[in-house]
């Protein structure tokens, strides 16, 4: 099957490439992101592969419907870019990969929490500077800390099996309970979470009851000097409310792989450029802030299996129609 891959990087094109040498399938790669005018380049693919920051709300669904595409391969588990609604009323098939690597990301939630609480990225810089003095860097001990997890699917459960393997505390909150982390944590009310922890780790989807988790109102309810990190999607934050929260220290210190607005910025070199995004810049201007720019999914496993089960959904595609990994 052809397929248009948009938001191409050379790490896409290394891991789908060599997927598709074993399959019959034709790839097409193409740099743009996906948005209302780029979807004209998938003019005549029956399947078009599209990441986290592509558009796909209901104009450029159309416009891909318009150019003949039938199927958009995710090639990411969240979907909350998708306007859901628009793709059954098209009737293009939506697929994802559900759960390529929740070690990676789980692993990457606990670097950013041991870098920050160490200090690690300053120390690095220090060092290489010839400066060897200690003073800024002191930390706490993680064991016997409280850590909050909000969310115990694939990923939010490797979290709290590691947080567990740290002598953390370990509160949980989920819609669904999962007995499987019973071992390592116990649940309880939001509330008490928010209250009760020195760290909180939000590991939900993005939806209606997410957004904006992390509130005023929330916020208030922490600890003072909380850690909080999300590893999740950028929306479940009001970075705004997280702003003032650091501006007061009631939240002692922030890490984030995700941000609200982070379609403008991440995956790209932009050191060249100027930002424009106000919110960003100020969040870059505290200590006890740190960023990575989405990327806590990649690491070589979880690419080679992006890749395989994006090659999968094309053959189930082109053979049967009957999709493993439907979203719609
Ligand atoms: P999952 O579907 O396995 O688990 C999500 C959990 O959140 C479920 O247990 C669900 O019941 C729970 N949940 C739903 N609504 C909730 C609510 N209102 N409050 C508390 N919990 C709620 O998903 P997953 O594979 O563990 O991924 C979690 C999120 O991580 C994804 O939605 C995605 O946004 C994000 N993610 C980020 C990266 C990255 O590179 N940074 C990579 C993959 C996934």
């Amino acid at each position: 099957m052809r397929c248009a891959v948009f938001s191409s990087k050379p790490y896409d094109i290394e891991f789908l490439s060599s997927a598709a040498q074993k399959s019959q399938h034709e790839l097409e790669y193409f740099e743009a992101r996906l948005t209302p005018a780029s979807a004209k380049l998938a003019e005549g693919f029956q399947a078009i592969c599209a990441f986290v920051n592509d558009d796909l709300q209901r104009s450029t669904l159309q416009s891909l419907h318009q150019g003949g595409t039938k199927l958009i391969a995710l090639r990411c588990a969240g979907f909350n870019q998708l306007d859901l609604n628009a793709a059954r009323e098209l009737g293009i098939r939506v697929t994802r990969v559900p759960a390529y690597s929740p070690h990676a990301v789980a692993e990457h939630t606990l670097a950013l929490i041991l870098s920050l609480n160490r200090k690690i990225h300053k120390a690095y810089q220090r060092v290489r500077e010839n400066n060897f003095g200690l003073d800024g860097l002191l930390g706490f001990d993680l064991h016997g800390r409280t850590v909050g997890v909000v969310g115990t699917g694939t990923i939010g459960q490797n979290v709290v099996r590691i947080l567990h393997g740290f002598g953390c505390k370990v509160l949980m909150y989920d819609v669904h309970q999962s007995d499987e982390c019973l071992a390592w944590g116990s649940y309880c009310s939001l509330d008490r979470l928010f209250g009760e922890s020195d760290i909180i780790t939000l590991h939900c989807p993005l939806n209606e009851s997410t957004k904006y988790l992390i509130n005023q109102d929330s916020i208030q309810k922490m600890k003072p000097g909380v850690m909080l990190v999300n590893t999740s999607r950028g929306g479940l934050v009001d970075t705004s409310s997280v702003i003032d929260g650091l501006k007061t220290k009631q939240i002692g210190s922030l890490a984030l792989d995700v941000y609200e607005e982070e379609g403008a910025l991440f995956f790209e070199d932009l050191s060249q450029s100027i930002v424009e995004d106000d919110v960003f810049s100020r969040l870059l201007t505290f200590p006890n802030v740190l960023i990575t720019s989405h990327q806590a999914f990649f690491t070589v496993q979880a690419m080679q299996e992006i890749a395989r089960v994006t090659m999968q959904t094309l053959t189930e595609f082109g053979q049967t129609q009957s999709l493993s990994n439907a979203i719609c």
